[in-house]
């Protein structure tokens, strides 16, 4: 796997690399090294996920770090870095980040993370478990994931936050038929293997990276779940118009949430309720207005750091 990879580096105040760790994975990056070169450490720190139990090491004297987000190839490397600059620019201290695309020498990176990466459990009944690693058997019900290049091990807040107010909008078991789900941007299929288990009806994944799709694919497949879920390649704009959900769940950057606002509400039934990630804190009240605007009403919201998720529901038409 380690020919042909890229890496995108971030030069930012000690006190934000997490924020910019969770950036770089959310553009796209599938592993994380900071480095902290003044420290003389004996190897890079090299993580999957930034809320990983990795114990920061001391911040440098200049109080600034590096740190860098591994792409494979197939990414598109240069969409990455432009969506990774839109969401710096106007970022308290990171607008100097001055993020540069490298190519990397030939490393293991797909995997060097795996070891870092364990079960985790979520909200009341879920349990994310790596493929690797042996069933539980306290009666979770699990969502077994091989995160490959792909977002979405669950142990990311954007991604936890999605499946826990998922179960919350289902709980208690809403009545017959069983709600239908679509989850847009579906990364290792995470969501959607999550609303299976959580009792939906119909669901259609989908995401405009093919290389994610892939890594999707396998992971419906070792959920025993190939034909139960309808998984493509593509946009909201491959959708057949008119097609609706009573689920909608969206774990998306910020400005793509404002963006796709009015066609999220289209997939809507009246009623249904979109779930979305994937925003800062700080950019809530926009992406609350964008949904206002589309005609949702926004019911619920959390955040977890710096990131926020919210619920919205569709006003009825
Ligand atoms: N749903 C997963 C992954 C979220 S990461 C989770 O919650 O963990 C966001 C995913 O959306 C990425 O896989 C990215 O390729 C995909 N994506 C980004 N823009 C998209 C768009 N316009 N249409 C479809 N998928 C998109």
């Amino acid at each position: 796997m380690g020919a042909g990879w890229h890496r995108i580096r971030l030069e930012v105040p000690a006190e934000r690399a997490e924020l910019a760790t969770d950036l770089l994975l959310v553009a796209g990056a599938s592993g994380i090294v900071e480095d902290y070169p003044e420290l003389h450490l004996p190897g890079p720190a090299i993580s999957g996920d930034p809320r990983e139990p990795v114990p920061p090491p001391p911040s440098p004297a200049d109080g600034r770090i590096e740190v860098w987000g591994y792409l494979d190839a197939d990414v598109d490397a240069a969409s990455a870095l432009g969506s990774l600059r839109a969401s710096l620019a106007d970022l308290p201290g990171l607008a100097g980040a001055a993020p540069r695309l490298e190519p990397v020498p030939d490393e293991d990176w797909g995997h060097a993370w795996r070891e870092h990466y364990a079960a985790v459990d979520l909200g009341r009944r879920l349990r994310i478990r790596p493929t690797w690693e042996a069933a539980g058997e306290d009666g979770r019900l699990e969502i077994r994931i091989d995160p490959g290049l792909a977002f979405g091990t669950g142990t990311h807040f954007t991604t936890a936050a999605c499946l826990e107010l998922l179960e919350e909008s289902l709980t208690p078991s809403p009545p017959p038929p069983p709600p239908s789900v679509l989850d847009v941007g579906t990364g290792t299929g995470v969501l959607a293997i999550g609303a299976v288990l959580l009792g939906a009806g119909e669901v259609v994944a989908f995401d405009a990276d093919p290389d994610a799709v892939d890594v999707a694919r396998g992971n419906l497949r070792s959920n025993g779940m190939a034909d139960r879920i309808d998984l493509w390649h593509g946009t909201l704009a491959d959708l057949p118009t008119g097609h609706r959900f009573d689920r909608v769940l969206a774990n998306l950057l910020a400005p793509l949430l404002c963006e796709l606002a009015e066609d999220l509400a289209a997939t809507l039934q009246d009623g249904g309720l979109l779930i979305a990630s994937g925003l800062l804190v700080e950019q809530e009240a926009e992406v609350c207005a964008a949904m206002e605007s589309a005609g949702l009403n926004v019911v619920e919201s959390r955040s977890g750091g710096e990131w926020a998720a919210l619920t919205a529901s569709r006003r009825p038409s």
